[in-house]
This record gives C-alpha cells, sequence and structure tokens, in this order.
C-alpha cells in the first residue's frame, strides 16, 4: 500500500464514486467530520459490525450483548470523570488560524525520528543481508541509537507533563523542538489550552425543568452501569463479558482525516470484568485475542503493531493500541485497557447502589476489575477501505483498480451478469439471484459490455461474477469469474452457492 497522500486521496474519492461514503448534508456544503453511509458502506459497515459482533459474543460462551442508550443519566459523566477530565490539550497558530491538538502535534513529531531510525535498519537489512541482527544494531549503532532515545524523550517527557496537567510544559516541548504548523510552516503558537470533548443537550421542554444531558462520549459507561443487571438475568459467573456497539459523539478539535477522526462515530466495546489480581492476565489474552481478529482478515501482518502507552489514562494501569498503517502511517486503530475497579468504584460512589459479584469459589464480594477492548467502527472500515484499493497492472499493459475486500466483509458477494439482454439470458439470470438472496447480497447487471461490468465489480469490491451465456441454455452451466485473480471457471448453477460458501464462511474466516 502506498503511504502517501494521493492514495489517500484516492480512497476519498473512490468512496464516494462508488457509494460507500458521502460527506453529511452535502448539498449544503457538509457538515465538518460528519459522514453518511451509502448504499455500499452501510453494508460493508454492517460487515465488520457482525464480524466483530460474531467473534466476540458467538465464539466466546461468557461475553453476552447489550444494545443501551446513547442519552444516560448525567451523573453517568461526573462519575466517569469525562466531565471533568475528558480533555483534549488545543493549540491555535496565531498566524495560519489553524487548531491543533497538542499532543498530536508532538506525537507527529516523534514519529517523523521514529522513522528516521527505521530507515537506517531498513538500509542495514539490505547491506548486512542474512547476518543481521536487528535487536544488536539497534543498540550499537549511534545513530540510530539516538533516534530512538530522542524518540522515547519526547514522548515520555510529553506524557509527563500531561499527566500532572503542565500544559506550560506541553507549550515549552513544541516550542524546544521547533514543531511548525505543518501547513504552513508557522511557529507562531498561542498558549496550550483544555477543551472538553463532550457535546451538551438538553432534556425536557420548558426552559426551568430541563435537565443537561450529554450525547455519549463512549458506549463503555451503558456496560458499566448495566453490569449487575446482565450479571444477575444472564447468571453470569465471572470472568465475563459484555460488548457493545452503537454510536458516540465527541466534539473534536481536529477532525481533517476522513472517518478517521469523526464527531458522530461508532465504537464496538467490550467490557470483561475479571477478579482483582487477574486483570493484567486478562489484559495480555485480550492484546493477543484482537491482534489475532484483525489479522484473520488478512490485511497484512505487517500493517499491524502494538502500540504501549506512556501516558495511563486516570482509570488505567495498563493500555495499549493497536496501530493500523493507514495511508497517513500508522496510528490508533484499537484501544485495550486495564481499567482496574475505577468505573465500578465510581457509580457505587456516585448512586450508592452497590457493585460487587459474590464469587461462589472464594466465598466473597468484590468489585471486578475491567479489561477493555474498544475499537471504532469507521476507523476499522477506513482500515479495510484503504488496503484494499489498488491498482493492478495488467499483463496487457492496462491498469485495473481493484478494491480487495476481505471477501466475507463485502457489500455485494455476487453479481450476475446475462452476456446479452435477450434470448432468454436476463430470465435465468434473474432465476439465479432468486435463489441466491436467501443467503447472499446479490445484484443484476445488463448494461454495457461484459468486460467494462467486470471492471465496474472489480472497483466495488464485489468478489464473484456470474456470467450466464448461450451455453447457459444448453448445458446448465455459467462462468464465476474471481475478483482478486480474474481467473474464470465453468459450473453448474446448482454449485454457485456452494462454490461461494467456500469462500465467504465465518468458520473459515475466523478460524485463521
Ligand atoms: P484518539 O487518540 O485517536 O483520539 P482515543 O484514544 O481517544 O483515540 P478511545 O477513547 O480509546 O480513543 O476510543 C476507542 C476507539 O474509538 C479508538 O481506538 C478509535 O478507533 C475510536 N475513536 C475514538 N475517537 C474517534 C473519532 N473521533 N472518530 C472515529 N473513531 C474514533
Amino acid at each position: 500500500m502506498a503511504n502517501n497522500e494521493d492514495q489517500f486521496k484516492k480512497v476519498v474519492s473512490h468512496a464516494k464514486e462508488y457509494g460507500y461514503i458521502f460527506a453529511s448534508s452535502e448539498i449544503y456544503d457538509g457538515l465538518s467530520a460528519v459522514y453518511d453511509y451509502a448504499q455500499n458502506g452501510v453494508e460493508l459497515k454492517k460487515n465488520i459490525r457482525e464480524y466483530w459482533w460474531r467473534s466476540m459474543v458467538y465464539m466466546h460462551q461468557n461475553i453476552v450483548g447489550i444494545d443501551s442508550a446513547i442519552l444516560m443519566h448525567p451523573t453517568t459523566w461526573k462519575a466517569s470523570g469525562h466531565v471533568d477530565a475528558f480533555n483534549d490539550p488545543l493549540i491555535d497558530n496565531k498566524d495560519s488560524k489553524k487548531r491543533y491538538r497538542a499532543d498530536v502535534l508532538i506525537e507527529d513529531y516523534a514519529e517523523k525520528i521514529y522513522q528516521k531510525a527505521q530507515k537506517e535498519i531498513e538500509k542495514a537489512k539490505v547491506r548486512f543481508g542474512e547476518s543481521f541482527d536487528e535487536e544488536q544494531y539497534c543498540a550499537t549503532n549511534e545513530r540510530v541509537v539516538n533516534y530512538l532515545a530522542e524518540n522515547r524523550r519526547i514522548l515520555e517527557r510529553m506524557g509527563k507533563s500531561l499527566g500532572n496537567e503542565d500544559l506550560a510544559d506541553v507549550k515549552a516541548l513544541i516550542d524546544e523542538l521547533g514543531i511548525a504548523d505543518p501547513e504552513t510552516g508557522s511557529k507562531n503558537w498561542t498558549e496550550v489550552r483544555q477543551f472538553n470533548l463532550m457535546f451538551g443537550t438538553k432534556l425536557g421542554a420548558s426552559a426551568e425543568s430541563a435537565m443537561d444531558l450529554y450525547l455519549r462520549p463512549e458506549t463503555a459507561q451503558g456496560i458499566f452501569v448495566n453490569f449487575l443487571n446482565v450479571q444477575k438475568s444472564g447468571r453470569m459467573k465471572i470472568p465475563f463479558g459484555i460488548a457493545q456497539t452503537g454510536k458516540a459523539f465527541r466534539n473534536e478539535i481536529v477532525a481533517r482525516q476522513f472517518i478517521f477522526r469523526m464527531r458522530e462515530f461508532e465504537q464496538m466495546e467490550m467490557q470483561f470484568f475479571v477478579r482483582p489480581g487477574e486483570e493484567l492476565k486478562w489484559y495480555e489474552y485480550w492484546k493477543e485475542t484482537r491482534l489475532k481478529w484483525h489479522l484473520s482478515l488478512g490485511m497484512g501482518e505487517e500493517n499491524y503493531r502494538f502500540h504501549d502507552h506512556e501516558k495511563l489514562a486516570h482509570y488505567a494501569n495498563a493500555a495499549a493500541d493497536i496501530e493500523f498503517n493507514f495511508p497517513f502511517g500508522f496510528k490508533e486503530l484499537e484501544g485495550i485497557h486495564s481499567r482496574t475497579d475505577f468505573d465500578l468504584k465510581a457509580h457505587e460512589k456516585f448512586s450508592g447502589k452497590k457493585l460487587q459479584f459474590f464469587d461462589p469459589e472464594l466465598n466473597e464480594s468484590y468489585v471486578p476489575y475491567v479489561v477493555e477492548t474498544s475499537i471504532g467502527l469507521d476507523r476499522m472500515f477506513l482500515a479495510v477501505l484503504s488496503n484494499s484499493l489498488q491498482d493492478e497492472t495488467l499483463e496487457d499493459g492496462s491498469v485495473r483498480t481493484v478494491l480487495k475486500l476481505p471477501a466475507i466483509l463485502a457489500p455485494v458477494k455476487a453479481a450476475v451478469l446475462p452476456l446479452v439482454k435477450k434470448d432468454g439470458l436476463p430470465e435465468i439470470a434473474q432465476k439465479i439471484i432468486d435463489e441466491l438472496q436467501w443467503d447472499y447480497n446479490v445484484i443484476y447487471d445488463e448494461k454495457d459490455a461484459v468486460g467494462r461490468r467486470y471492471r465496474r465489480q472489480d472497483a466495488a469490491g464485489t468478489p464473484f461474477c456470474i456470467t450466464v451465456d448461450h451455453q447457459t441454455i444448453e448445458d446448465n452451466t455459467v462462468t464465476i469469474r474471481y475478483r482478486d485473480t480474474m481467473e474464470q471457471e465453468r459450473i453448474k448453477i446448482e454449485e454457485i452457492s456452494e462454490k461461494m460458501k467456500e469462500t465467504i464462511s465465518y468458520k473459515n474466516w475466523l478460524s485463521e
């Protein structure tokens, strides 16, 4: 995958052209960092959600799902710490009037230094060949040692300053490093300020009785406040998990990366309740399990990496991100956090209700510890879309644009194409659709020459094309064409469904 702006632009325009994503209220020039999912996008999004849900809920006997409301009692957000501490440090450039997140400016700067070290390592790999020992090289090559140390120093200092809410030092660090506005090069910065990310709204009609509410900034709290309801009604025993997918809202300071950072987005979260003292074991388990889930989609092991947090949130005793190689570099895709008993204890305190589990094996009650896995559905969508979009040069020198989506996630699984619009071929194609649509989302297409239809389906990400021609009338066979290899095969109409199942079965994908 090309690691550059052009590739990113291509992804954005392809998403619109092929009915994946539109800007929200586009006829009014859109709304910043808010997007609509189009006819193909809604299917891809649903399929990613389904892939996650099945692996979490159906594949774990001790995990159940819920769907809690977006609006919650406002005290929830007092207890969770969001009212007081859900802030991002923002900084404005006085010349360009552009607003940035101070921590992101610093992280990007540190990443550039890290990439310098990576470049040296890559060069050395080529130079030394088989005998190359990366660990030793990183420990002894002066330049690499310095780059890595500098990267660490910056991130540690930032982590410490943010942890101590020492915003003056965050500003000082930006000045010391000479960080400039990425768009204009200006170094004329304001001070760093905190900005709360929650959207406020009101419940009730009259001004006096209206209650101040927030749109939830994460789905997790809906799980915590229902912890005991689920435990009791489901007779759950620790360890167990509660999963949920749904909308979350954040008034992000900067939102310039398409659906990577949205103001209205969807999360897929799972909170796993464990015995106190066992949380780090489960934290490791979930780190590994979640990475395996990502790898099962076959989007390249080299495109994922863990990033262990220097600065831990107020509720966590261990935290890591799974980062993905987006067209604009490695960025957080999913977070795995050991949240201790912070949330449940806080809700006990603010509600005055006990949120404890009686452990029959230990014969004692306790507030469970929690390990959370939290992934942005839209971010996952972007990862899948940007990784799948490829320009392939064919043998005859022509270029085909193909969206190599993991077949299990593809919006449309097959297009059924009559070779010509006559001789009874459309009717046969329709019959095939009538049968396949019980199991798959399939479409009919009769417009243009068949070669062009293939290309259109390649670009839309459809894994199979099924072509009905004159031979079909004679022997009941069709041509099945595979998107990725462009190979074609003649099979019986009755075999189509089985053939597709070989490629599109949750069992095959999830057990990878
Ligand atoms: P970031 O550092 O990128 O702001 P975060 O650490 O605040 O993310 P979490 O609070 O851990 O994110 O949320 C869990 C997941 O939700 C993230 O890994 C990401 O995939 C997704 N997510 C968070 N904020 C957004 C957003 N504004 N738009 C889209 N997805 C988001």
